[in-house]
């Protein structure tokens, strides 16, 4: 019999690529989504491309009894993937208690409920902004959590902290910088959010929504002077969950935290010159001044999900430029 696995914020970016990640290991996914920076859309291409019917429960999170309802009526889950959370940095400084009442507030509830309703396994999306601006690079999961560069990544930190007090077997995946949508543009982000990372910026410019974009700081002590990240394919991202949902059921007892990167930094520069040869455009870019609260530069040791998981890149940057791009194209139709 296929396993059951709770998929909260499972109509979002990534939620909605592991949906089909799940489904193709045999798994069967169960959505729990208030759509609040999704759209059903991203359900039905995850039917689309499954060719399968998909539960989906249009549930806020951080609703006690509405919840408590679904454990009730679905009572053979087997783990959870919490995406669950709101996740604009920008807008954490200014809501700083939108963030911590959904975030902090829905993890809460969930652990509440798993303990009631016996469902022993988590696996919670983290983010590398736990580790604030690391003192090593790159970074592995024994570095101590930094300053909270934001209300954001403070939620994270707490977050990670409520599941190790839990007596729940739990999986923290730490994510750097997710990137690229599924080969079929059938789902990706449909955040309405006003974007803040880096390649949602520049498909804006190459779609005309935006003119021209700035780049924050060109004196940074990096190759080229521009901040350096760590960029994933969500398609890759994806299937680390999978193979984390793999381990946590074939074992007990499990607590840990795993960071989800490629490990190779990529300054700001560098990956617009990419999206430029890619997608042969000409992306408009001037330079600014540094903006607050920005980490110079961060990369993953990815070793410990190398070894323990069996998790490795696949997929391309090249790849998530361009799939980047096509999202971009077909969501402004
Ligand atoms: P997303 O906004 O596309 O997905 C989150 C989903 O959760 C959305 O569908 C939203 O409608 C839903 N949601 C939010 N609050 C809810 C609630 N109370 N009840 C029910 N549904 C709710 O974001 P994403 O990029 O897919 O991110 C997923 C997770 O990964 C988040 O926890 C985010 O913080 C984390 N993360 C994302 C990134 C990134 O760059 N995308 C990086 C690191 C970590």
């Amino acid at each position: 019999m296929k396993k059951n696995i709770l998929v909260t914020g499972g109509a979002g970016y990534i939620g909605s690529h592991t949906l089909v990640e799940l489904y193709n290991s045999g798994y069967k996914p169960i959505v729990v989504d208030n759509l609040s920076n999704s759209s059903l859309n991203n359900i039905k291409g995850a039917e689309q491309i499954t060719k399968s019917k998909i539960d989906f429960y249009k549930l806020d999170c951080t609703d006690f009894e509405q919840m408590n309802k679904l454990f009730e009526e679905q009572k053979n889950i087997d783990a959870v993937i919490h995406f669950a959370a709101f996740k604009s940095v920008e807008e954490s400084v200014i809501q700083p208690d939108k963030y911590f009442s959904n975030n902090i507030g829905s993890l809460e509830i969930l652990i509440n409920l798993m303990n009631s309703h016996n469902v022993n396994n988590i696996i919670f999306s983290s983010s590398c902004t736990v580790y604030g601006s690391p003192e090593f690079l790159p970074v592995n999961e024994l570095a101590p959590f930094g300053k909270a560069e934001s209300p954001y990544g403070e939620t994270k930190q707490l977050c990670e902290k409520l599941i190790q007090k839990s007596e729940i077997n739990s999986i923290s995946l730490r994510y750097f910088n997710p990137v690229g949508s599924h080969p079929s543009s059938l789902i990706g982000d449909c955040s309405a959010d006003k974007p803040n990372n880096l390649v949602p910026i520049i498909c804006e410019v190459a779609s005309g929504k935006r003119k021209s974009m700035q780049i924050f700081g060109n004196d940074y002590n990096t190759p080229d002077g521009t901040c350096v990240r760590d960029y994933i394919h969500v398609v890759d991202l994806a299937k680390a969950h999978v193979m984390a949902v793999n381990h946590i059921l074939n074992n007990t007892k499990i607590k840990t935290a795993y960071n989800l990167g490629v490990g190779k930094g990529l300054s700001v520069l560098e990956v617009i010159d990419s999206f430029q040869k890619v997608n042969n455009l000409k992306i408009s870019h001037a330079l600014g001044p540094r903006r607050a609260g920005d980490v110079e530069k961060i990369y993953s040791d990815n070793t410990k999900i190398n070894i323990e998981l069996g998790w490795f890149p696949v997929m391309s940057f090249e790849s998530a430029l361009e799939t980047a791009w096509n999202w971009e194209k077909l969501k402004n139709l």
